[in-house]
């Protein structure tokens, strides 16, 4: 299929300028912000892969006008056609009530229903490679190494204890976008009753039961900073992955004990010169700020 024909619900205006790409998804004012940072980082691994922007029509032209002047390949999206019951069962205070959060908290911004449409990155079928990276996330060395790896890779979901491994967590994935696969995954997505209890991320652990494991530092989550400092290694990260809180929140229950990482953040945000980040403090450099 050509990019002249574009598949239903995805509208590029340009076509594509690489075999791979990276991918995030942006559907509202905050989550440009991060795509901001993530795609300023990405600039920086000198990478000839393509970055894409997936945004719905919820996004202002002026939030993602800085990203067009970042190169990125911006390619408007609608939200997954679902049943309103899907709609209903995965509403933000819905899904809240039914499965909290206990180990951290959500922001506002945050809706789970518009995490699905992560899965219009298999329609990008102009791209043989694509590398799937949340927006609240940033690229801290050239990871263009995993275009080689197969679908479906990623880390573990660790950020806490040995139980973590058990599960990938969706920040970062490798995969193939193909026709048949997303209209084999709208098949699974959408059955009655059927309840994802972490959105995209239980539906992608469900549909790839074999899912190639990604070393834990291609999407390292702040929680290790704290949770389990000793795995922390500047040198090794090739992805910081804020979950939970985000670094742009103007407070929040854990930025004392993250301010470092924030730091970090603002200064991609920010346009600001990077510090070389091999040799960053670890955490337990600064355990003295740390809350107990
Ligand atoms: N996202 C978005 N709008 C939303 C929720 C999610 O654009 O309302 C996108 C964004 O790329 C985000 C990703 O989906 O990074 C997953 O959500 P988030 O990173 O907040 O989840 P967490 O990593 O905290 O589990
Ligand atoms: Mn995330």
């Amino acid at each position: 299929m050509t990019e002249t024909t574009a598949p239903e619900g995805v509208r590029p205006k340009t076509g594509a300028r690489s075999a791979h790409a990276f991918v995030t998804l942006v559907t509202n004012h905050d989550y440009a912000m991060g795509a901001l940072a993530l795609a300023r980082s990405i600039g920086r691994t000198q990478t000839t892969a393509d970055v894409v922007v997936l945004c719905t029509g919820g996004v202002d032209a002026a939030d993602l006008a800085p990203l067009g002047e970042l190169g990125c390949r911006l390619i408007e999206v609608d939200h997954l056609d679902l049943s309103d019951g899907f709609n209903e069962r995965h509403a933000r205070g819905n899904l809240h009530a039914a499965a909290p959060f206990a180990k951290g908290r959500k922001p506002a911004f945050h809706s789970p229903l518009d995490n699905f449409c992560k899965l219009r990155l298999w329609q990008l079928v102009g791209y043989e490679r694509c590398v799937f990276i949340d927006a609240d996330a940033l690229v801290l060395r050239n990871i263009d190494r995993l275009f080689g790896y197969p679908e479906f890779s990623a880390a573990p979901n660790v950020y806490e204890s040995l139980e973590d491994f058990k599960r990938l967590n969706s920040g970062v994935f490798v995969a193939k976008p193909s026709a048949a696969t997303f209209a084999a995954m709208l098949e699974r997505l959408d059955q009655p009753e059927i309840f994802w209890r972490r959105t995209d991320q239980t539906f992608l652990e469900t549909f790839f039961p074999d899912w190639h494991g990604l070393p834990v530092y291609m999407n390292m989550l702040q929680y290790v900073w704290f949770n389990l400092p000793e795995l922390w290694d500047w040198k090794q990260i090739g992805v910081l992955h804020y979950q939970y809180e985000k670094p742009w929140e103007a407070s929040h229950p854990k930025a004392q004990q993250l301010e470092p990482l924030i730091a970090l953040w603002h200064a991609f945000y920010e346009g600001k010169a990077i510090p070389d980040i091999a040799s960053l403090a670890g955490p337990s450099a600064t355990a003295g700020s740390r809350v107990a």
